[in-house]
Order: structure tokens, then sequence, then C-alpha cells
């Protein structure tokens, strides 16, 4: 299938990245089929491209935890609550946000949970009491998942992979310096703004957030496993080879065709 082929939605999130004041530009119309999906793996497995592909592909809202946080650090630290200024100083760190923290930051969002679009959930739950939380968010919204697509891939590879990630100050455009080069060194081949590295792919934070994930994330797979909404995707390749995947995975659940 060619990605080209996939329509695009036009939803700009705004309730989701600003909070329950901002309103979104362009609430998705009824879908055929509203799909409610949380994307797990390791950071840097790819969740976050495939998360937009699925997007388009479904019309589901892409709803990313690290958006909020990295959001949130673009405004003015007076406007920031204290708790959200504690939090970018996990995420500095590459450690997890605390739990109380994220788990406000989504009870004020329940009703994108609800989004009759459906929605894709990249980065939360990433503890079981996060996934114990999004059980009751989700009965409050009368609304029920239905997958839970692990990415899986080898950490030495995702370390190799979040290392050389480069990421454009301007369009956020991803390159990466063996991979996916740009054509001039440190600049954006789409709009000519500087590419530099995120702070938390830097290699002391790649190590905390990967042990971060080892030990309080990846349990989750036991947490869903039982209730059968687990889809497991190998994560090597290309992201159109693993977006074929992903929807192979999601027809074996009767999600797709
Ligand atoms: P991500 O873009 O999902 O890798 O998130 C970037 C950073 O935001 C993480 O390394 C954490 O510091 C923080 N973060 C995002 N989502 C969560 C979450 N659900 N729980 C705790 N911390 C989070």
């Amino acid at each position: 299938m060619s990605l080209d082929a996939v329509p695009t939605t036009a939803n700009d999130r705004a309730t989701w990245i600003a909070g329950p004041g901002a309103k979104c530009c362009d609430p998705p119309a009824v879908p055929v089929r509203a799909y409610r999906i949380v994307l797990l793996g390791a950071p840097g497995a790819g969740k976050g491209t495939q998360a937009e592909l699925l997007a388009q592909q479904t019309g589901a809202c892409h709803l990313s935890t690290g958006d909020i946080f990295r959001a949130a650090k673009t405004i003015d630290s007076c406007l920031r609550t204290p708790a959200m200024t504690a939090a970018l100083e996990f995420m500095h760190k590459g450690e997890l946000v605390p739990d109380d923290t994220v788990l406000a930051i989504l009870r004020e969002r329940g009703v994108c949970l609800g989004c009759r679009g459906g929605f894709l959930l990249d980065g939360f739950p990433r503890t079981v009491a996060q996934a114990q939380a999004l059980d009751g968010l989700l009965m409050t919204q009368r609304v029920k998942l239905d997958a839970v697509i692990d990415y899986r891939l080898p950490i030495d590879v995702i370390v190799a992979r979040l290392s050389g990630r480069r990421t454009c100050v301007g369009c956020k455009a991803v390159y990466h310096i063996e991979t996916k080069r740009p054509k001039i060194t440190d600049r954006c081949d789409s709009c000519g703004c500087d590419l530099v590295q995120r702070e938390d792919d830097r290699p002391e934070s790649v190590r905390v957030r990967m042990n971060a994930y080892l030990h309080s994330t990846a349990p989750l797979i036991e947490f869903y496993q039982p209730r059968g909404l687990l889809v497991s995707v190998d994560a090597h390749g290309q992201p159109w080879e693993i977006f074929e995947r992903t929807m192979r995975g999601l027809k074996g659940k009767d999600l797709r065709g």
C-alpha cells in the first residue's frame, strides 16, 4: 500500500495539547467506526510515526502525552502551573513524570478520550497505575479500548535510533545522522531551519528513559495480555512496512476490513 493514498485529517488537537479551555478547530465528523487504541513500545520504537499514519488512516486523534509536555515547554514559564514546571524537570532528565501529575493532566482532557472520532494514545499509559486510572477514565466517558499495539524492537537498536535522531526546530521533521541524512548537515530539507537533538535524546537521558521503560512500562504487556487486546508488531524496517504490519494485526482483531 502506498502511504500517499492515505487520506489526511485536519484536527489540530487543540483541546489535548492546551487543555479544556481550548477547542479543536475541526472536531472529526462521525467516522464509520471510531478506533480507540493504546500504542505501547519503548521510546524510539516508532510509536509517534505510526500514530500519525494510523490517525490519517482511521481519523482517530493522535493523543501524545509527550506532546503536551513539549508544548508546555514553549510557553512563558510564568504561565505554567507549578506542577507543570516540576513535570518538565522530570522530562529534562529523561525520567517519568509522577503519576499524580500525569493523571491530573489526563483527567482535564477526559473529553478527548470520549471524542467521537476515537483516539490513538501514544506515551500513555506508562505505568500500571496509569493503566488502571485509564480504565476508570474510559468508563466515565462510556467508551472501551479496541486494541493495545505493542511495537517491538531490541533495546540496542532503539538506543542507536534515538541518539542519532535530529529534529527540525521549525517544522519538527525528523532526520537521522546515519539513516536519514539531510542534504545539508544540520539543516532541514523542507524549511531550512536548524536540526537539533531533542534534549531527552541525549545519551544520558536515553539510558534513563530505557530504564524507566523496562521497569515501569514493559509490565503493561502483562496487564493487557489477559484481556485479549494485545497486538504485537515487529518495529524493524521502514515506517510503511511497520504500518502494514499494524493494519494486518488490527485486521486479525477484526478491527479493519
Ligand atoms: P515521549 O514523547 O512519549 O517519549 O515523552 C517524553 C517525556 O515526557 C518522557 O520521557 C517523560 O518524561 C514524559 N512523559 C510523557 N508521557 C508520560 C507518562 N504517561 N508518564 C510519565 N511521564 C511521561
